[in-house]
């Protein structure tokens, strides 16, 4: 057996391997060791080898699908080995000791699934391959995710392979032996053979997968675009989908049409996951009123890939527009499409050969449903073009639906080993089988009345179960009666309580409804074949009305939302300007509203001549949600929503920046200065005119000095040389003299104000630089004690004077007093005599007014202490 196992597991490679003995799979050695920790299931072990025990885990193959979930999950691939012959013909084959030929049927990874059960609903599951073909430093990369059929392909130079993988974020990545690998984007990255990256084996590979002769049908595609295109089919071929696996035509997209935004920003921004890499919390949670899975990933889409295009953006904007307008239309159709099934994903279990007659039905519901929506759409008068244009795709599968429905019954099982699921009046030949059984369980019931009759024994029962079939069933006291001789009946089985037999008219009888059954069986299989071919022949039709279905599902969502959180819809400029007033970020905005705080609105206005915006202000004060409101909003409005603002009007951003200095999200833990400046770095040789960016406290990562020398540099480059859109924070306050000297930026600062000794921080954005940082009232806000505050200030004051004395920053600390003694004059009593106060009271012993007496009292103390 060790044999064999070891060729399979040769063949599985680094995939744990699933060996089918009996009811289990056993996993053996390192992959046992493994998946029990995954798994969290007993270690055992079998047999020696090497003088050492085998470690082995098994889970029951019944149960495996959500145990492959979870290994899947936490990274792993798995290999499926099947028996691929009975015992019996094992022994036939080679004697009584002969071993079960085993194959391995299926790998199951990542990218590559199919099931329900493993997939979640409402995201997108891609697979994706890179390949670099010549030297032009061009990357192509394909994505399919096959549980829609969903295949695109675009071409990158090789510095925005990480930005189009972070859009994609790939659940799995295939990459040629020995081929340089990208770090981001990708959870998992697969090694294969480079021989499944070349060019004209894979044209052949995706002709065979097309059934075409040509690839030119889908569109002209580079050598690197068809090497990365086969390369995908390759490895749909090793892990055991093959051709019964659901592609539609490549799709080939340009980057110039999408907003072009990186890893880096993606991540800061937080679109559609946090940087933690929750969906939760991201701005696609957030917004998502979406009622239908393939709407929610085709929000997560949108959102990921704003377009660049301002007839597209117009179209989208049109389509939300009206919805908005229309509360009552738009309810309607939203109550419509949360009925809809996803097709999407059942059409790609049809087409894998995974399919079943719940996943049938889910197609005539759909696409039923997606009838009847036409319909009621083409009554419109005042239809908003993109779905003008959109609605034919809705149609056109009236005669699948009408044979779907006639076929199957209401609610089929999702399994269809027990039958019942093709409809009564669809196959005359069916239900003549189904009366033959259902006559024959009547004739038993009768043979069952007589038999009581003719014995006397009223507890005689007729029976059925698997070993015995049909069979008569007496308590143990009356068996003397059915064991006579001339009785009729013969003895089967005794057991503690009851004796069976058999009789003759019961096996006639039974072996009628036995026969009828297995036809009936086989008639519905041959049906659900023949149906699922009828729809799987129509799959890129039906694969077109559920992408239909998606983007109305959105623009309706997204009018949705609008709606109710007075969002407008933004104006398309054709100058680059960015004009926002009452503007907000959705994120904050709902955690604040959570906690029945406001969200204080501002606004921006960048244009030629005044471009770049520097913002000071305390930490705290709101500068990096402002900055983040406004790419949110720019993301939106070229997705083609409306946005978190009163008005809003944007020229077209080509590509989008965000850049937040080390310090503020060392919480990443691999974030360094080193990192900051890359991404800085990225931004002076990739920003535009048309570029949008915004940088939040770089230069904070190192000393001051170096840091106020870098960031006024940045400034100067951006303003001079990218001449973009551009909103810079910062503390040093120091950068706010360029305001003399660059003629297009301007000063701002988010307001604060000292009240009694408390800073309040207003969150509001106003004209000119912050008149001080506030560095030490945060402080105090934040709980620093009081005697170090005290210090502080004392250390500032020394260093102002210091600086403007002799321009040394530190000259004036020379003569600054001894830290103990600052300690020795702080109010440290008045803080005690509060702590004593506090501790004096007893909560149960006060009447109500005597409280509200002993609250203010406690205010006084406090008061008499700052
Ligand atoms: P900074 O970048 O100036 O340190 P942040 O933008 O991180 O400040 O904001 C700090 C906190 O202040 C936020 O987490 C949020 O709770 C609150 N805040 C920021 N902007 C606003 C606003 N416009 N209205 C209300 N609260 C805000």
């Amino acid at each position: 057996m060790m044999a064999q196992y070891w060729s399979l597991k040769d063949k599985a490679g680094d995939c744990l391997l699933f060996y089918r003995m009996g009811d289990f799979f056993e996993l053996f050695f390192d992959d046992a060791k493994a998946a029990a920790a995954t798994l969290d299931i007993a270690l055992t072990s079998r047999g020696e080898h090497g003088g050492e025990p085998v470690p082995m885990c098994g889970v029951p193959v019944h149960a495996a699908e959500s145990y492959l979930a979870r290994l899947i999950r936490a990274g792993h691939r798995v290999a499926i080995a099947e028996q691929v012959e009975s015992p019996a013909e094992a022994k036939a084959r080679g004697g009584s000791k002969a071993l079960v030929a085993r194959a391995i049927v299926r790998f199951v990874t990542a990218g590559t699934l199919t099931e329900e059960a493993l997939l979640e609903g409402r995201s997108a599951n891609r697979l994706a391959a890179l390949a670099e073909v010549g030297s032009e430093g061009e990357v192509s990369i394909a994505a399919a995710d096959i549980s829609t059929g969903r295949f695109e392909v675009v071409a990158v130079r090789r510095e925005a392979v990480d930005a189009e993988l972070a859009r994609l974020a790939p659940s799995e990545l295939l990459v040629s032996e020995g081929a340089e690998a990208p770090v981001a984007g990708a959870r998992q990255i697969v090694r294969r053979p480079a021989g499944e990256f070349a060019s004209t084996a894979g044209q052949k590979r995706l002709e065979a997968l097309f059934g075409v002769q040509t690839l030119d049908g889908f569109g002209s595609f580079s050598r690197g675009e068809i090497a990365a295109m086969g390369a995908i089919a390759a490895y749909l071929d090793h892990v055991g989908t093959g051709s019964a696996v659901f592609l539609q035509p490549p799709l080939r997209v340009s980057a110039s049409d999408r907003m072009a935004i990186d890893a880096a920003t993606r991540e800061s921004l937080e679109l559609v996951r946090t940087m933690a890499g929750a969906r939760d919390g991201s701005l696609l949670a957030t917004i998502d009123r979406t009622v239908t899975a393939a709407g929610a990933r085709l929000l997560a889409d949108d959102l990921a890939s704003p377009l660049t295009d301002k007839g597209a953006i117009l179209e989208r904007l049109d389509l939300v527009d009206s919805l908005a307008r229309d509360a009552l239309w738009r309810g309607e159709l939203r109550a419509t499409l949360r009925a809809l099934p996803d097709a999407g994903r059942a059409l790609g279990r049809l087409v894998a050969g995974r399919g079943g007659p719940r996943d049938l039905a889910q197609l005539r519901d759909a696409l039923g449903g997606a009838r009847l929506l036409r319909e009621h759409l083409a009554r419109r008068a005042d239809l908003p073009p993109l779905l003008a244009r959109l609605l034919p795709g809705l149609d056109g599968h009236g005669a699948l639906v009408d044979e779907l429905t006639r076929a199957l019954i209401e609610t089929p099982p999702v399994d269809a080993a027990q039958g019942g699921y093709i409809a009564e009046g669809y196959d005359h030949g069916l239900d003549a089988l189904r009366e033959t059984a259902r006559d024959g369980r009547k004739a038993i019931a009768v043979l069952e009345a007589g038999y009581r009759d003719r014995t006397g024994i009223a507890s005689l029962k007729i029976r059925h179960n698997g070993v015995l079939g049909y069979h008569v069933e007496v308590p143990a006291k009356h068996a003397d009666t059915l064991m006579a001789p001339d009785s009729g009946f013969t003895h089967r089985q005794t057991l503690a309580g009851v004796v069976r037999f058999n009789s003759a008219d019961l096996h006639e009888a039974a072996s009628r409804v036995t026969q009828a059954g297995v036809h009936a069986l086989a008639a519905e299989a041959a049906h659900l074949e023949t149906l699922t071919e009828q729809a799987t022949q129509r799959r890129e039709a039906i694969a077109a009305s559920c992408d239909v279905l998606a983007r109305i599902d959105v623009a309706a969502a997204l009018a949705d939302h609008a709606m109710s959180h007075n969002w407008c819809r933004p104006d398309l400029a054709d100058e680059p300007c960015l004009d926002v007033s009452g503007g907000r970020h959705p994120v904050v905005e709902a955690t604040l509203a959570k906690s029945g705080e406001r969200f204080v609105p501002n606004d921006v206005s960048l244009s030629e001549a005044d471009r770049l915006w520097l913002v000071t202000g305390p930490n705290m004060g709101g500068k990096s949600t402002f900055l983040r409101q406004n790419a949110l909003i720019v993301v939106l409005a070229q997705a083609g929503g409306f946005v978190p603002a009163a008005s809003a009007k944007l020229g077209l951003v080509d590509r989008l920046f965000s850049r937040v200095g080390a310090s503020d999200n060392l919480a990443r833990g691999r974030s360094t200065f080193m990192v900051e400046m890359v991404e800085t770095a990225a931004i002076l040789a990739q920003a535009t005119p048309q570029s949008f960016v915004i940088l939040d406290e770089v230069g904070r990562g190192t000393s001051t000095y170096d840091g106020l020398a870098l960031a006024w540099s940045v400034v100067e480059a951006v303003h001079e040389v990218n001449r973009c859109r551009c909103l810079f924070a910062t503390h040093y306050h120091e950068l706010t003299r360029l305001a003399e000297t660059l003629n297009a930026l301007s000063l701002h600062h988010v307001r604060a104000r000292e009240w009694q000794g408390d800073l309040v921080l207003l969150h509001e954005v106003a004209e000119g630089p912050a008149d001080r940082s506030y560095g030490l009232a945060v402080a105090r806000l934040a709980g620093v004690p009081a005697g170090v505050v005290k210090r502080a200030e004392a250390v500032l004051a020394k260093l102002e004077a210091g600086r403007e004395a002799t321009g040394g920053l530190a000259a004036g600390l020379d003569d600054l007093p001894l830290f103990a003694a600052t300690l020795a004059a702080a109010p440290a009593a008045a803080k005690d005599a509060l702590r004593e106060a506090l501790g004096a009271i007893d909560p149960d012993a006060l009447a109500p007014r005597e409280a509200l007496d002993t609250l203010y009292a406690l205010k006084r103390l406090m008061a008499d202490e700052a």
